[in-house]
């Protein structure tokens, strides 16, 4: 993180909560997770750091005595009423639906009574394929751990036109639309995804997701396959987005429809967000990663990136909070499209 980020966190966590919280009595909480693991996990290793089980518990304690835990229900009742959410209401949210939502997070959400959503990609659940970024840690874990022979190596600099000091950098600069050169890479290391989907189970099976859904636990749709919104065409951008809302909602039975953005939000139209909010079987509410910000319709909620392991809570918390007053005073708290 930067020294900017990292002043303003430590700024921000002596200020009391009393404070931040005041002026916004309509605020919504929304803090975003991928996982929880004291374990190493090789094919996100090199993609983010992650909390471990006692610094998570010890943010969800956190969050339950300052703040007042809401299910996406009724969020999306509010939306729909116009009804107040309680005072500094919060709702954890999680992406990608990985193996260690039902493993580790949902029976401490359980044990602690928070509720929570999970954003799934119908592509990946029932570990049918495997995420092109989870590829790519594990093709830069087989590098750093793993002895290739000079002819193998040899193969590799020659496909990505590199060398050995900019490898890691080439690899990390393969994106959703060149991702097929990921299994090429593999093919070329020896790597076997399948075997690894089939051995490690990095996703929810989808009896699983029906688990949670029966222990009352929201879901919704995170895209097909993950790709960046900015790079497709809005007919692509909205297939990715009903296909896999749609899937939950028919596989599932679901009374609600809500979907949140891989990646990024940043750079989709308003004409996007028209059609799946007020045009046929709209969508009820969908989630970006704008911080908190307000954006042009109620119905498009930006929740935080709160899994950071080097940020505690109580700053995350702060810190967001304080961001966003900094930016109403400025006028800089509506997202533009
Ligand atoms: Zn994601």
């Amino acid at each position: 993180m930067s020294l900017v980020k990292n002043v303003f966190y430590s700024a921000a966590q002596l200020l009391p909560l009393a404070v931040l919280k005041q002026r916004r009595p309509d605020s919504l909480l929304l803090p975003y997770h991928h996982l929880v693991s004291d374990a190493p996990v090789p094919h996100i290793k090199h993609l983010y750091p992650w909390k471990g089980t006692k610094a998570f518990e010890k943010d969800l304690d956190y969050l339950l005595r300052r703040f007042t835990p809401v299910t996406l229900q009724d969020i999306i009742h509010a939306l729909k009423t116009g009804q107040a959410l309680p005072t500094g209401s919060f709702l954890l949210t999680f992406d990608d639906g990985l193996r260690e939502v039902k493993d580790i997070i949902a029976p401490m959400l359980l044990r602690k009574g928070a509720p929570a959503a999970f954003f799934l990609n119908s592509a990946f659940l029932d570990n049918k394929s495997l995420f092109y970024k989870f590829k790519l840690s594990l093709i830069i874990e087989s590098i750093l751990t793993t002895h290739h022979s000079k002819a193998t190596l040899d193969q590799l600099y020659a496909y990505l036109q590199t060398d050995e000091a900019s490898l890691i950098p080439a690899i990390k600069k393969i994106t959703y639309n060149t991702k097929r050169q990921a299994d090429e890479i593999g093919r070329i290391l020896g790597i076997s995804f399948a075997q690894y989907l089939e051995k490690e189970k990095p996703f929810l099976m989808l009896d699983e997701v029906d688990t949670l859904v029966q222990q009352g636990f929201a879901i919704g749709g995170h895209s097909i396959d993950h790709p960046y919104y900015s790079q497709l065409i809005l007919d692509e951008q909205l297939f990715q987005t009903r296909q896999s809302v749609d899937f939950l909602v028919q596989h599932f039975n679901l009374p609600y429809r809500a979907f949140a953005f891989p990646h990024t939000d940043a750079g989709v139209s308003k004409i996007f967000f028209n059609t799946l909010l007020e045009g046929p079987d709209p969508i009820d509410v969908i989630f970006g990663t704008g911080n908190q910000k307000k954006d042009f319709n109620p119905k498009i909620l930006h929740r935080f990136n709160c899994e950071r392991p080097t940020v505690s809570i109580n700053a995350a918390v702060k810190g967001i909070l304080l961001l966003n007053k900094i930016q109403q005073v400025t006028n800089k708290d509506q997202i533009r499209r």
